[in-house]
């Protein structure tokens, strides 16, 4: 799942990520504009006209959606909250800001940045419609732009996790009610009714024969029900993990192993024999490296008995670690980030477990069954 995108460079600091299926709802939008929705309005236009503007009108359509999200963004650093990156996808753009915003009113104001610049947009290209009203092609281009702005300033207001509306929602019910977590319950929940909403606004259209228009809405729903069902399942992990340290949920149980020996002995030790999936590797009485299924799984079939573990290693200044006293949440958001499954765990620059998706699901059933 990792790097399925293609990196623009940096804006005000914030890396600028195109996600491939970008160039879908590209092609898609182009497509709608140049066959459908300009000569509906404009008849007598070449067939390049209709693809040239409406190719030109769709980039420009993009460009919205990236000043939408970079008025979050600024808005964002304005709070001190950092902004990890902006991707555009398939159903627009997001801008992944690191943490929960620290209080009711950052939330609110980070949240509306975004409807506000795109009312802000439809406005200008209201206004460069009325301007340009001597050539038709730009004219229709503005006027597209306008109504497609509004429209996503409306859409993404409407009051459901994670919709930037949601999050008015939520920072309203969180001022309100001084509980960050019932307002984040309600909030998702709202986004999940919404979610459904749309999946049979969907189906409905489909049964109309607006095919395309049907899957689309039933798509967008799709998306809408199951990113706000992830935000309670989120929330219910948070709830149940916080205030836990990483030495509760890590396991003892790690091969040490010997830079020297073969893949092969180590896939049969310890793999297929004892089932470990994190080995370190020790060498005169010191750890070396790391290795997991991951770099072993690396190497071809055929390769496996004279390549050595020295040779996969994650050697040790890169190796990724936790220490025994962090919290697990963050151990987690560590994991995320870095995409490993597995971390080694230190006390006092000792190796002393590894913390792994693993232990961690065991773990939480065991706090599960005891009822927390
Ligand atoms: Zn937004």
């Amino acid at each position: 799942m990792k790097d399925k995108h293609i990196s623009l460079g940096k804006l005000l600091g914030i890396p600028i990520n195109l996600d491939y299926s970008w160039f879908l709802i590209l092609a898609l939008i182009t497509w709608i504009l140049a066959q459908s929705y300009f000569p509906q309005e404009f008849k007598n236009w070449s067939q390049f006209a209709y693809w040239f503007v409406g190719l030109i009108t769709s980039f420009i359509f993009f460009l919205s959606i990236l000043l939408h999200e970079l008025g979050h963004s600024v808005i964002a650093k304005k709070y001190k909250i950092k902004v990890r990156r902006i991707t555009l996808f398939i159903f627009g753009g997001v801008a992944e800001i690191v943490k929960e915003p620290p209080k009711s009113s950052a939330e609110f104001w980070i949240a509306i940045a975004g409807p506000i610049t795109s009312f802000l947009l439809a406005g200008i290209f209201y206004l460069l419609q009325i301007a340009s009203s001597g050539n038709e092609y730009i004219t229709a281009a503005f006027q597209y732009l306008a109504y497609i702005n509004f429209i996503l300033a409306v859409f993404n207001l409407i009051p459901g996790f994670p919709l930037d509306g949601g999050r008015v929602f939520r920072a309203i019910v969180w001022a309100i009610t001084k509980n960050f977590k019932k307002a984040t319950n309600i909030a998702a929940n709202t986004g999940r009714f919404f979610g459904f909403f749309f999946i049979m606004l969907g189906v409905f259209q489909i049964l109309q024969n607006n095919f395309v228009d049907g899957i689309w809405i039933a798509f967008i729903g799709w998306f809408l029900e199951s990113a706000a069902m992830s935000q309670i399942q989120r929330q219910a992990l948070n709830d149940l993990l916080a205030g836990h340290q990483v030495e509760e949920a890590m396991s003892q149980d790690y091969g040490i192993i010997y830079p020297d020996s073969t893949i092969d002995e180590i896939i049969d030790n310890h793999f297929i024999g004892a089932n470990r999936r994190c080995l370190l590797v020790k060498d005169d009485n010191a750890i070396v490296g790391f290795v997991t299924p991951h770099q072993l799984n690396s190497v071809s079939k055929d390769e496996r008995h004279f390549k050595t573990i020295k040779e996969v290693m994650i050697p040790e200044q890169t190796i990724i670690k936790v220490t025994a006293k962090s919290q697990l949440l963050d151990a987690l958001k560590t994991m995320d980030e870095n995409g490993v499954a597995q971390l080694p765990v230190v006390e006092d620059d000792e190796y002393v477990g590894v913390l792994s998706r693993d232990s961690v699901i065991r773990y939480m059933l065991e706090l599960h069954r005891i009822g927390h």
